[in-house]
């Protein structure tokens, strides 16, 4: 017995010295190449092995609306984290990785959820990232926070990690001009770098004023500093610096007033702008469809980014910067424009409309077939009239009105605090050689007069025009900062005649307040607005669709609101456009809304713009 004792003891023995012998040799390996192989290296950076400093992110801006309506926030989000030094194992980097990812798969069953990472995530995490906790699994709900409080005592090594997320509490709202935040690179080529050996990962705004005021919203980043043994674990924590939280952002906007000229988008392709034509306060910004930027939340998911971005109606677009369009009839003020300042025409310049204009063996058709008749300039605004202006365009030449186009900023960016903003087209005999390898003919002219054509403006660039014409050549450059105490800053000053702004804004007001005024639709109790309606058509022929449009500012006498709207699928700006604005100024002039405008109704097709 004893004999069997020892026997077992002495292989035991053996087996513990022959390991001894292992472990030395390696010991005396590791050592060599330590002291000998990259002795140089080593010295250089012994100190810096002891201490490691962690990058703290700081704590983001929080985003207000003008009147303090919270736009965006931040809320703490739960994550599952393990810390290597306490799952370390003997035995090498591969056991301590194979423990850890044990150890996520022993949770999966626990809290009931997929591992949403891998083994070869462990591994490089260990590489990198050594010191710092590894989050298994980011942003859990509460029906796994519960379940992980019951069992948290069996799990040595597991936390729970605490990662501020950002949140927009009104869900949608503003959604376009607010833009999403993601993850920033875990290797940024920074001088941060040279400063910091860990990255914990920061978020920074990607799209929208979360992108633009990024700098102010994200504050700069503290740091820790921890001990590390010889293998790189965490021996403990040694308070660094702290962070600096980044500053509060109060945009322009109008909560209540960006809630219904959303509501007026609602189901619908398309957008609108209302802003502020005595500064350039961008007052509500609203693209359809939309989306809810909560989903990117936790970052940018990949999968969920390119299902939005594929859907044909595209909800990511920003359409009231970005979005395209013929302008239609709501061109036809800068007509006016064009002939008043060139002289080619005067208040009184008449034309007659049959229901058409013939230009050689090209015709342009009226939108009232049975023609307007004999018509004056502020009538042909009122009326909308194609015949009169197709003829006012001609007279005025398309250099007149191209110069006019420009100088109202079409086919340039209005320099908005919003990335991917589009310029547009003015085409001019130039562009139609080099892009159409055709000259300039008397058809180009007619339809540039009518808005058609090649010509393409934003809603934000049309907003402008409105801005400007409520402006009498004043045009502010638009602004998503609020700044009570500075004012606009001037974008352009327009030198036109007195006359030329009194004779437009006289046949806009005439649109919606006159009893045939196109934009009847959109008149609001109480409240003097000037408006001009446009309808666009596009598409293949065999299946025309038609954008509805209208601008506008009120009131006339000292106007607050300047505005644009397109809707993709219309019937037209007067039947389609018009009513959504109504409902948007009845709201920021606190008149009643949902009332019917007290206008008889309009047999289809007949009333346009
Ligand atoms: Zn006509």
């Amino acid at each position: 017995m004893f004999s069997e004792w020892l026997e077992h003891e002495s292989i035991r023995v053996r087996f513990v010295l022959a390991a001894m012998l292992a472990a030395f040799l390696v010991l005396t390996v590791t050592l060599w190449r330590v002291q000998v192989v990259r002795h140089g290296e080593y010295s250089k950076s012994h100190m810096k092995q002891s201490t490691r400093c962690v990058r703290m992110p700081a704590s983001r801006g929080i985003i207000y609306d003008r009147d303090g309506v919270c736009l965006a926030e931040n809320r703490p989000s739960y994550c599952i984290a393990l810390y290597a030094e306490e799952l370390r194992q003997a035995g090498g980097w591969k056991r301590t990785k194979e423990e850890v990812y044990r150890t996520i798969q022993r949770l999966s069953r626990v809290l009931q959820i997929k591992p949403e990472v891998t083994l070869d995530d462990v591994g490089r995490h260990l590489n990198r990232r050594l010191p710092l906790p590894f989050l298994a699994w980011r942003d859990v709900d509460q029906r796994v926070l519960a379940r992980w409080a019951e069992h948290a005592g069996k799990f040595p090594g597991v936390d729970i990690y605490i990662e501020p997320v950002r949140m927009y509490p009104m869900g949608r709202l503003g959604a376009h001009v607010l833009g999403q935040v993601g993850r920033t690179d875990l290797s940024p080529e920074t001088d941060d770098e040279m400063t910091y050996h860990y990255y914990l990962p920061d978020i920074e705004g990607k799209y929208g004023v979360e992108k633009s005021f990024n700098q102010s919203l994200a504050g700069k980043p503290g740091a820790m500093l921890i001990t590390v043994d010889a293998s790189g674990f965490r021996q403990n924590q040694v308070k660094g610096w702290e962070s600096k939280s980044g500053d509060n952002v109060i945009l322009t906007l109008d909560a209540d007033i960006q809630q219904l000229a959303e509501q007026a988008l609602e189901g619908e392709r398309g957008a609108v702008v209302v802003l502020d034509p005595r500064n350039g306060d961008i007052i509500a910004l609203a693209s359809s469809p939309t989306y809810d930027p909560n989903d990117f939340g936790t970052g940018l998911n990949a999968r969920e980014w390119r299902r939005l971005n594929s859907e044909a109606s595209r909800p990511l677009f920003n359409r009231a910067v970005s979005g395209l369009y013929p302008p239609g009839s709501i061109f036809k003020p800068v007509v006016c424009a064009a002939a008043l300042e060139s002289r080619a025409g005067t208040p009184n310049t008449g034309f007659s409309c049959p229901g058409y204009f013939l230009l050689g063996n090209a015709r342009f058709d009226c939108w009232r077939k049975q023609g307007h008749g004999w018509l004056v300039m502020p009538q042909a605004i009122e009326q909308s009239c194609n015949a009169y202006f197709c003829q006012l365009g001609m007279a005025t030449g398309p250099e007149s009105i191209i110069k006019t186009a420009r100088a109202l900023g079409l086919g340039t960016l209005t320099g908005i605090d919003l990335s991917s903003e589009s310029a547009g087209l003015v085409p001019d005999s130039a562009w139609k050689r080099r892009v159409m390898r055709d000259g300039w003919r008397g058809g180009d002219t007619c339809n540039i007069s009518i808005g058609q054509g090649a010509l393409l403006v934003t809603p934000l660039q049309m907003a402008l025009i409105a801005s400007t014409i409520a402006g009498k050549g004043t045009c502010y450059k638009p602004r998503l900062l609020r700044d009570a105490r500075k004012p606009g800053q001037v974008l352009r000053k327009l030198d036109f005649s007195q006359e030329t702004w009194r004779v437009i804004s006289q046949g806009m007001e005439n649109v919606v307040q006159a009893e045939h005024g196109t934009g009847k639709r959109a008149r609001v109790d109480g409240v003097q607005m000037a408006g001009k309606t446009g309808t666009a058509e596009y598409g293949p022929r065999d299946a025309r669709k038609k954008y509805g449009w209208f601008m506008g500012f009120a009131p006339v006498e000292e106007p607050r609101y300047a505005m644009a709207i397109v809707i993709e699928e219309a019937m037209s700006g007067g039947i389609t456009a018009a009513p959504r604005i109504k409902e948007i100024m009845a709201g920021a002039f606190g008149a009643a809304s949902g009332a019917q405008p007290d206008v008889e109704a309009v047999p289809e097709g007949e009333i346009d713009g």
